[in-house]
């Protein structure tokens, strides 16, 4: 699989910075690498620390906004949530009858949005005269905390829409802090690359580059990874953290028992504190998330989550009646 700049979503001014010390990449087929976690962390009883597919799904095709088409991941009837992410969309469409109504104003209290473009543009407005543009390759991580009300347009009348957002769940005790946005360039993403593989890092750690997102309760690691067929990728991950994989273009194999995974397929992984990523023959390309479970109850209701129905209500009254992002 060759894969051109512009595929891989890399602006102008990007670099893929070669790693000399890659030590958690290696070919398929090489020996265990010196000072990998691999090589050490794996006792000869005991749990293996590698995580293994546990259950996978596939992304369903619906509409939001104001009737753009999008496949969702998660949040879907096949898997509501992933403690603490609480859906996952993936928008990728040529056709602009697909997109261009977008995102007019609306509502969130309680959690945080995150937009992720690959191709193509979004303009993000809100109530208080914030304003954005999210272009190829770049990342928004909206904490909404107590509450914003907000439009996301395509800022595109033509050509290819590919991004994503997830949704990440707020503590209780953080649910109504004053919002907060971090709005990053494609520049600002760290790139780490070698011959089999490419990674960009949105969020915590990833062959040794750390991404700009900071501040974040859940601790997230939010990576875009492209793996060629003879990639093997080893990422550390919290033990007591929920991750996942979904699968954006080819297949990947995941864990020991190298289970294939496609286009379309999100894959959640089990327990252990190492995340195990192969090429395929014909190549693909993932987002990676890990974060840590919040363990609290969860009431959600279109834009609103939170943590029960009483607080919902207040939620749809605040909004009603002009009181959500007062103060
Ligand atoms: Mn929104």
């Amino acid at each position: 699989m060759r894969l051109t700049r512009r595929q891989l979503g890399l602006a102008a001014g990007a670099t893929a910075i070669p790693v000399a010390a890659a030590l958690l990449v290696k070919r398929e087929g090489d020996d265990a690498v010196a000072g990998s976690p691999l090589a050490s962390a794996a006792p000869s009883s005991g749990p293996s620390p590698v995580r293994e597919v546990e259950r996978v799904v596939r992304a369903e095709p619906t509409t939001d906004g104001a009737g753009v088409r999008l496949h969702r991941a998660l949040g879907s009837r096949a898997l509501s949530m992933l403690d603490p992410f609480l859906m996952l969309d993936e928008f990728q469409t040529d056709d602009p009858n697909d997109y261009i109504a977008g995102f007019p104003d609306h509502p969130h209290r309680g959690f945080e949005t995150v937009t992720y473009m690959i191709h193509g543009a979004m303009e993000h407005r809100d109530n208080v005269g914030n304003r954005g543009r999210l272009g190829p390759g770049s990342a928004q991580w909206m904490t909404a905390g107590r509450g914003i009300v907000h439009s996301e347009m395509p800022k595109q009348e033509r050509g290819l829409m590919w991004g994503f957002q997830l949704w990440v769940n707020l503590p209780a005790a953080r649910k109504m802090i004053r919002p907060r946005y971090q709005d990053i360039p494609a520049t600002e993403i760290p790139e780490r690359a070698e011959e089999d593989a490419l990674v960009r890092v949105v969020a915590g750690s990833a062959l040794g580059a750390t991404g700009p997102v900071s501040g974040i309760d859940v601790e997230p690691t939010f990576l875009d990874l492209t793996l060629k067929q003879r990639a093997r990728i080893a990422q550390p991950t919290p033990p007591g953290h929920n991750a996942f994989v979904f699968v954006t273009d080819g297949a990947v194999r995941v864990g020991e028992s190298r289970r294939e995974v496609k286009k379309g397929e999100l894959a959640v992984l089990g327990k252990g504190s190492m995340a195990l990523l192969s090429g395929t023959e014909a190549g693909g390309r993932v987002l990676f998330l890990a974060g840590r479970p919040l363990g609290e109850p969860v009431a959600r209701r279109g834009p609103f989550v939170m943590n029960t129905n009483a607080e919902i209500e207040q939620a749809i009254e605040d909004y009603r009646t002009g009181r959500l992002t007062a103060g």
